[in-house]
């Protein structure tokens, strides 16, 4: 498919291939022909699929087909009609310029806002008159307290990553500024991941909303090694330290569910001589840059990860992935074994299952069209099939004292082989 067969004008179909863009990404096919019909957009996507283009390029061709149906408009001072609110001052930027990049051949004017800067030159900006405002919410909900900036002729609001918004606890700003947009309005909203918070403020913004879901290519499941431990929650960070003293596993990267459960489990295995650290959202961006420079730079032989933190992660030469914690959405099991097994190069996934876990292991194998292949000998195997014959065990459980309980006994019953 051509860009030229989702019904481009002329001067974004000329900026495109000034660009050097060929063809739309998945992303782009779907979402542009829906955004040009008006309609609210739920996006699941994240960086990299090309979803800045994907609302960018049709936002801007409608702005400038209400430029040409309402011309006198043209004599009036510019208001901000098109407000994206994006969680970090990077993308902040990147938005901007790609904004600026598809909307080269129309005559918009762009605004890019952020905080930890002087405001000076925002409000002078502003102040000379701006179509297209690309902000943080802390800085935006400033300028608009100093009435700097006017909300009310807002007609296209995006909102991106909104599930990293919500890690990065800016969800209150956010439905603070959405309660100043106003009622009529097109929304699109983008997340990589929908959690329950996310949902609900998806709910609460969008009206009968198209949604669009990209996941990596097929491909992606097909080039990585993946495999599955059945294991008890509580012995989940015992297993994981048994398999890293593998020497083959030079680097690795552990997905966690949650931000403490990232820092608990770095600092088990540091304790166990591994050198380990972790990366979430309640870091400072410092930090963060820290951790991935001493990874990179193999100093840190394994990365503890929320998703959210792990999406900038791009590193050729990663052997491992380990999903200590099985997501609730599958699209986020793919997204995770993807972070490995990049360029090309063969990767290795593995993931631990508990018990609770099982209905999402379901949705990831309907998924990826596959069985992940179980690997049974290890020293936490747990009989979880059988879940009739499951008892929480009262003490972790080593190797050698199951091996030295007699005939695999754990819970009074023998351990059955899994078919
Ligand atoms: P994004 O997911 O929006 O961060 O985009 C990821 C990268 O893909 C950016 O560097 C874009 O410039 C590039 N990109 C977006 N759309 C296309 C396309 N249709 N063809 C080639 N490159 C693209």
């Amino acid at each position: 498919m051509s860009f030229k067969n989702l019904q481009l004008i002329e001067p974004v179909l000329k900026a495109l291939a000034h660009e050097g863009y060929t063809e739309p990404t998945p992303i782009q096919q779907d979402a542009i022909p829906v955004v040009l019909q008006k309609r609210d957009l739920l996006g699941c996507a994240q960086t990299g699929t090309g979803k800045t283009a994907a609302f960018a390029i049709p936002v801007l061709q409608l702005m400038q087909q209400d430029r040409l149906q309402h011309p006198t408009d043209r004599m009036q001072p510019r208001k901000i009609q098109t407000l994206v609110l994006t969680p970090t001052r990077e993308l902040a930027i990147q938005i901007e310029e790609s904004f600026k990049a598809y909307g080269r051949y129309l005559p918009l004017q762009r605004l890019v806002v952020f905080g930890g800067v002087s405001q000076y030159h925002q409000v002078a900006a502003l102040r000379r008159g701006v179509d297209i405002l690309v902000a943080t919410p802390g800085r935006l909900l400033d300028l608009v307290n100093q009435r700097h900036i006017a909300l009310q002729h807002i007609k296209y609001f995006v909102l991106d990553e909104a599930d990293r918004m919500l890690d990065m606890g800016f969800v209150d700003d956010v439905k603070k500024i959405i309660s100043k947009l106003p009622a009529k309005k097109q929304s699109l909203f983008f997340s990589a991941t929908m959690p329950t918070e996310i949902k609900q403020l998806a709910n609460m913004l969008l009206v009968d909303p198209v949604k669009v879901e990209v996941t990596p290519p097929a491909s992606v499941v097909d080039i990585i090694q993946q495999s599955l431990y059945y294991v008890e929650k509580q012995n989940k960070s015992a297993l994981l330290t048994h398999l890293l003293n593998d020497a083959a596993v030079k680097t690795a990267l552990v997905f966690t569910k949650t931000k403490h459960g990232a820092d608990r489990l770095a600092k088990q295995l540091s304790r166990a001589g591994i050198r380990a650290d972790s990366i979430h959202g309640n870091k400072s961006q410092n930090e963060r840059q820290r951790s991935l420079f001493n990874f990179k730079n193999s100093r840190t032989r394994v990365l503890v990860a929320t998703d959210i933190a792990a999406r900038g992660i791009d590193i050729d030469e990663l052997g491992h992935v380990f999903i200590h914690d099985l997501p609730e959405s599958p699209e986020t099991y793919v997204h995770r074994i993807g972070r490995t097994g990049r360029a090309g190069a063969s990767g290795i996934a593995i993931s631990f299952c508990d018990y609770a876990e099982k209905v999402y292991l379901a949705e990831i194998q309907k998924l990826i069209k596959r069985k992940i292949a179980v690997v049974k000998d290890h020293p936490y195997d747990v009989a979880l099939m059988h879940p009739q014959e499951y008892k929480p065990a009262q003490n972790n459980v080593s190797f050698n004292r199951r091996k030295s309980g007699g005939g695999g006994r754990k819970y009074g019953r023998p351990f059955r082989q899994r078919a």
